[in-house]
């Protein structure tokens, strides 16, 4: 990272929003106080409510005849990291720092924190109808959706920043690490045609990448997912843009990599704002592939399960029970056995070798994989 970006992060960590993380992230009236008293500069619109009620805002910072950026987060509820980045991004653009001045003098932005309210309050993936809003951009049977896509419509953006979490068992492809960003320039078409707009989009998150090369960086893959609001977007011309919210060892309440999201929103800012090259666009794809079940919670490896008469030497991958967001219950209940077998070659954040002398049931080994001492790891 060079010593801008080192700059910047210091300065956003100085934020009073970054020592608010918690696992499930900000309330929705907690969220837009924060906003209406920490960041005057930016203009707040209501864009309409959610399917339970709950008022979604926009808000708009730049200059009228600026570059048109669009940002939203949080668009499943549960992925309350995306809307920490944001915030902490929107705080800076208000500050004299030289970069965002250059924003504010160069571009129009509108950001909409948290698009569902209802999914974030349950901490659920989905709204309240169970509809999971990034496969809604067609049909917009979602308040939420159409929202969206209304904001879209009348602001017409050319940038379209799509702010999300991402489970933290990735890792990029041949790394060791857990992914601390991933990022993605969506399709605009069954056929990926790199389209101008699509260039200009991987030539931004490239320059992102480069500046943010000291961390482990993925890229997802690019097929077509029509009802996806990213690709939708994409579909209609603009250079679309996701950023997912990674993980680093440790950090259980991501507040070092939606520290890094913020940047890398700042960057993409700032790249928006001077460039107009195409020298990057190799960096993004050179970026290794996002690759899901690259960790495990934990590794429990040789132990004997008996089965009846018979036992045998098996590793047991445990997770937490995040893997269906729906069935989320909480953050240090359920545990679950993924994966039984020989794991050799398999990452957990906790391996522990049982050399044999660890004898479980085979019919308890979910009661097991919830035993006492494997939570104060996880606090
Ligand atoms: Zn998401």
């Amino acid at each position: 990272m060079n010593s801008t970006s080192l700059e910047i992060s210091n300065l956003l960590s100085n934020s009073k929003l970054w020592r608010m993380h918690r696992p499930m992230g900000l309330g929705h009236k907690e969220l837009h106080h924060y906003i209406e008293d920490k960041l005057p500069t930016w203009h707040k619109h209501t864009l309409g409510k959610s399917y339970r009620g709950k008022k979604i805002f926009s808000y708009s910072l730049g200059s009228d005849t600026g570059k048109k950026v669009l940002m939203w987060s949080q668009m499943h509820g549960n992925e309350p990291f995306s809307t920490y980045a944001l915030v902490l991004a929107m705080e800076f653009l208000q500050t004299d720092h030289e970069l965002s001045r250059l924003v504010r003098e160069s571009l129009n932005i509108i950001a909409i924190p948290m698009l569902n309210p209802d999914g974030s309050q349950n901490f659920t993936r989905r709204n309240a109808q169970g509809i999971n809003i990034n496969r809604d951009a067609l049909r917009r049977t979602s308040p939420e959706a159409q929202i969206l896509a209304k904001t879209f419509e009348n602001f017409a953006p050319y940038y379209c920043f799509n702010l999300h979490d991402q489970e933290i068992y990735y890792a990029p492809q041949g790394e060791d690490r857990p992914t601390a960003m991933a990022f993605l320039v969506p399709s605009s078409d069954i056929r990926k045609t790199v389209t101008q707009a699509r260039m200009e989009a991987m030539d931004i998150l490239g320059y992102v990448a480069r500046e943010l090369n000291d961390y482990p960086l993925a890229k997802y893959n690019d097929s077509f997912m029509p009802t996806a609001f990213g690709d939708y977007f994409s579909s209609q011309g603009a250079a679309t843009m996701l950023f997912e919210t990674g993980y680093i060892i440790g950090d259980q309440l991501r507040r070092e990599t939606s520290l890094l999201h913020a940047l890398s929103i700042l960057l993409a800012l700032r790249h928006i704002a001077q460039s107009n090259g195409r020298e990057y666009i190799n960096v993004y794809e050179q970026l290794p592939f996002n690759q899901k079940h690259a960790f495990f919670d934990f590794i429990m490896k040789n132990v004997i399960l008996k089965n009846g008469k018979q036992s045998y030497r098996v590793d047991l991958a445990i997770n937490r029970n995040r893997l269906d967001p729906d069935r989320f219950v909480s953050f240090d209940e359920e545990y679950l056995v993924f994966d039984i077998g020989d794991l050799t070659g398999k990452q957990a954040f906790r391996v522990k070798d049982f050399e044999g002398k660890l004898i479980l049931p085979k019919e308890k080994i979910f009661m097991y994989a919830q035993a006492d001492w494997l939570l104060p790891y996880f606090d």
